[in-house]
């Protein structure tokens, strides 16, 4: 649970222990302008945009060696500042280490197009960085999330203004730390601290801003697309998730039930990707139903850094309220919770924001629980008969971010996989992710695609240049 102080600072509080873990002062409207001035001396004249690549990608190496050489003492810090479990943030910083080294191999081999011409001259593409642009990023994976948008950013060439979650405002300034101290020239990344409806939405209007990349809830994205469409300025959103997940009959129940598990309970469900929906086909609904309560059960919830955790509290005390009032919306609308739905007993859990692994069951598919993103250790279930109403009923969302499908027959898999609307689909395994592989949102899951090469073309603009040979330089093509 993060505040505000009357003195303007923002307070990070362990969601396991309720205690204070630092604190970092609030940046003001007003001083914006001059942030964003710094970013444009810094881009016009720190000579970044016009470094040979192989010099730009060897200053990005060495980001990844200061991440890595502080992987412990970052995992910790991060622990702290989310409650996530202690083995799943080093995951992260190891992440945020391969985004850096991955983005370093890109700037340096990214080819850019000859293009073929028609009439007497050569054409081709080059890419052009924005210039000064924005990157916000919300709570639930600070340093991977702020990774996977500074690397690309600044292997392109721009200047960046980081706004990380005041939910999570430790990790940022640590990545700025370890950029200088690798080398990235002063005033090229900036951290921005604040609420999102304050300084994050003056961020986004401000004139000297040239683009946005922003991962976080669905309604925020909507409120950022709307100003930068009135600007005209390119946004790239990542958005929240409502994912199916799906058991056919013949799949390999066990690999499906422990995956299914994973794919929610995972990060508490504080997963953009969590498999919170689950479809089970209805001749073995009851079998599989059982396996995933009974498993959902034996979970270990811990201390984060506690031997054998499987599932931390939630990152703050004022999410479990929206998770709590979630699961109460679910019964309310006839859901059965068949495990979980609680705050656990016990003194271990007195002082963190702990929430029980909960299943839920009887509702329909056209129930908000089944709708929304709870963002939380909450699944539903629900059966399907066939693979037509699979499909209506994995559809029949606003999202399209991810699924998961389990399933021996190729045919199967890959009819499935091309019918249902998601970004990212996995067959036979979940939540794998590599900083190689765009990864993005359909429908209301975002725009755009982070990762892979087009997650650095996303914070560059194709420019197409003509070199005349004719000896008339105006001869027009046919
Ligand atoms: P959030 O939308 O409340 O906040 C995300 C970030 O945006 C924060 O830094 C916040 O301060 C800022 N912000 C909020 N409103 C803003 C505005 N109007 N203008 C500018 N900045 C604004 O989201 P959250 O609660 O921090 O994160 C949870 C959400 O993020 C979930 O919906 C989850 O699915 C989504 N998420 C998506 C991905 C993905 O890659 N698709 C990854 C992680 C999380």
């Amino acid at each position: 649970m993060n505040a505000f102080t009357p003195e303007e600072f923002l307070i990070s509080t362990d969601p396991a222990t309720g205690l204070q873990v630092g604190r970092v002062p609030v940046t003001s409207v007003d001083e914006l302008d001059g942030i964003v001035a710094r970013g444009w001396k810094a881009f016009n004249e720190s000579g970044w945009k016009s470094l040979l690549p192989h010099r730009r990608a060897a200053v990005l190496r060495a980001i990844a060696d200061g991440l890595a050489a502080e992987k412990e003492s970052l995992a910790q810090l991060q622990m702290r500042d989310n409650g996530k479990p202690i083995g799943e943030c080093r995951g992260m910083v190891d992440s945020a280490v391969g985004t850096f080294l991955y983005y370093a191999s890109v700037c340096e081999t990214l080819e850019t197009d000859v293009t073929p011409a028609r009439g007497d001259y050569v054409s081709f593409t080059v890419l052009e960085p924005y210039g000064v642009v924005a990157a916000i990023t919300p709570w639930n994976s600070p340093i991977m999330n702020d990774a996977t948008k500074v690397a690309p950013a600044l292997a392109a060439g721009n200047a960046v203004l980081l706004k990380p979650s005041e939910d999570s405002p430790l990790l940022a300034p640590e990545l700025l730390r370890i950029a200088l101290a690798a080398g990235l020239p002063e005033g090229l990344l900036q951290v921005v601290q604040g609420r999102g409806a304050t300084v994050g939405a003056a961020l986004v209007a401000h004139p000297g801003v040239r683009m946005v990349s922003f991962t976080g809830g669905t309604h925020s994205g909507q409120a950022i697309g709307k100003v930068a469409g009135e600007r005209l300025i390119p946004v790239a959103l990542e958005l929240g998730g409502k994912s199916p997940h799906v058991v056919f009959a013949d799949a390999n129940i066990e690999h499906a039930v422990a995956a299914v598990v994973a794919g929610i309970f995972g990060s508490a469900g504080q997963s953009c990707v969590a498999g919170s929906r689950l479809f089970i086909e209805q001749s073995i609904y009851q079998d599989v139903l059982e396996r995933v309560v009974q498993r959902a059960r034996e979970l270990r919830v811990a201390a984060p850094d506690a031997p054998g955790v499987e599932m931390g509290p939630l990152a703050s005390f004022h999410h479990r309220e929206r998770v709590i009032r979630f699961v109460d919306r679910a019964r309310s609308e006839g859901g059965r919770v068949l495990c979980g739905g609680a705050i656990p007993d016990g003194a271990d859990y007195s002082k963190g924001a702990y929430y029980l692994p909960t299943v839920i069951d009887g509702l329909g598919p056209e129930a908000l629980s089944c709708q929304e993103e709870a963002f939380g250790p909450v699944l539903v279930v629900l059966p399907f008969r066939d693979e037509a109403d699979l499909i209506a009923q994995g559809n029949g969302t606003a999202f399209g971010l991810a699924c998961g499908i389990w399933t021996e027959s190729f045919k199967r898999a890959w009819r499935i996989g091309r019918a249902l609307e998601a970004g990212s689909v996995w067959i036979n395994t979940y939540k794998q992710s590599v900083t190689s592989t765009p990864f993005g949102g359909f429908k209301s899951s975002g725009i755009g695609r982070e990762k892979g090469i087009d997650g650095l073309r996303l914070y560059a603009q194709v420019k197409s240049l003509y070199f005349g040979l004719h000896e008339n330089p105006l001869a027009v093509a046919k």
